[in-house]
């Protein structure tokens, strides 16, 4: 079959397009490649759209589509799939490649349905395997991996951030359609009302982080002197985290303490936590404190590419082949002084 690939992605509120669109562009890049270069046409839409398309202009794509309007400032179902679909028909792709941002995540499966295609989400691989396209993507908390074909077509796929380098970007002339979307008041009935995030100081999730950094509940436990210190450690995670730029990890049972009220770190959350129940964030290295290693925990480590924890146990779990490195020392002394170095 001959393919035709559409890399749709929509623009953030200033205009720039977000990174992980560059990923899916350079996943529909090497799948294009892999089946002997068949054409790729890219979508945009979003309140304005200019930016992204001057960056764009150069990437070697056939066909540039756009869908530009003030309703599209803010994600809401209903004009974010009536542009998508617009789009969609008039580029007639088989292959409909998006990043899996929130935003492209909420619409995937019912732009599929009006397009008459399927959708799989959460690639994390996308190759030419003997001509055909094959999506890899992991099940059951990154336990299973699994190679996916599909007959049908379009086939709707969402890329999951981190999964491929991002495209450079490049001025240049591909031609630009603008493709004009009448949004009726049923399209706007839901209305977006503005977003709520914790304040700055406590944005301790950091996805593009080069570093990973897990407390564990040892930090609020019982140390050499009989007593624990929470008010301490409280202090050198936040200075390492502000001095190192790292993303916060939970363990799940720091998490808990947290939201069972106990008077534990107060900038820690369930959405810190990695594992199983938790999170499996990408991140090139991984620095556990604290914590013990256990599996359920681990397995939230699939995708960190270095490992290194820091137990006064040399019997954790880190040291039944989880870590690359294991330091037995007192993290609250190793932190002290990386605290001090850096
Ligand atoms: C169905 C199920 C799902 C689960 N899902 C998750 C999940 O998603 N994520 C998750 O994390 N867990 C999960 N768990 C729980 C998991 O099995 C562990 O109980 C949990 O990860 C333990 O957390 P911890 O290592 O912080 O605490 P602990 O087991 O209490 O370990 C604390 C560690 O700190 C060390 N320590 C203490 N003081 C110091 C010091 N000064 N310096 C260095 N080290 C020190 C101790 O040696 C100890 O190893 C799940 C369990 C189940 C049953």
């Amino acid at each position: 079959m001959g393919e035709t690939i559409l890399v749709l992605a929509h623009t953030n509120a200033d205009g720039a397009l977000p990174k992980p669109a560059l990923e899916a562009l350079a996943a529909a890049k090497t799948l294009a490649a892999g089946l002997g270069g068949c054409p790729i046409t890219i979508g945009l839409f979003g309140k304005t759209v200019s930016a992204a398309v001057a960056a764009l202009g150069g990437v070697g794509v056939t066909r540039i589509l756009t869908v530009a309007s003030p309703h599209l400032a803010e994600a809401r179902y209903a004009t974010d799939a009536a542009a998508a679909e617009a789009i969609a028909k008039a580029a007639a792709p088989t292959v409909l490649i998006a990043p899996a941002t929130s935003r492209l995540s909420r619409i995937a499966a019912g732009l599929a349905q009006r397009l008459g295609g399927r959708a799989d989400t959460h690639a994390t691989g996308l190759e030419a395997a003997d001509g055909i396209p094959k999506v890899t993507r992991w099940y059951y908390r990154q336990r299973m991996v699994a190679d996916i074909r599909r007959q049908q077509r379009p086939w709707v796929i969402t890329v999951d951030p981190g999964s491929f380098p991002p495209a450079e970007t490049a001025a240049g002339t591909t031609p630009v359609e603008e493709i004009a979307v009448t949004f009726s008041d049923g399209h706007l009935r839901t209305r977006v009302e503005g977003f709520q995030s914790p304040p700055g100081s406590q944005q301790t999730i950091r996805p593009d982080a080069a570093l990973l950094f897990v407390a564990g509940a040892g930090w609020t436990k019982k140390q050499r002197d009989g007593q624990s210190h929470i008010a301490e450690a409280e202090k050198i995670i936040l200075d390492f985290l502000r001095k190192s730029g790292a993303s916060l990890g939970s363990s799940k049972s720091l998490a808990d303490q947290t939201g069972e009220g106990h008077a534990v770190l107060t900038f820690m959350s369930h959405l810190n936590q990695v594992g199983q129940t938790g999170s499996t964030p990408r991140h090139p290295k991984g620095l556990a404190t604290c914590c013990h290693g256990e599996e359920p925990h681990v397995v939230g480590w699939r995708f960190i590419n270095e490992r290194r924890a820091i137990n006064t146990d040399p019997n954790c779990g880190w040291a039944h082949g989880k870590a690359d490195v294991l330091y037995v020392a007192d993290a609250f002394e190793v932190m002290r002084k990386v605290n001090e170095l850096l």
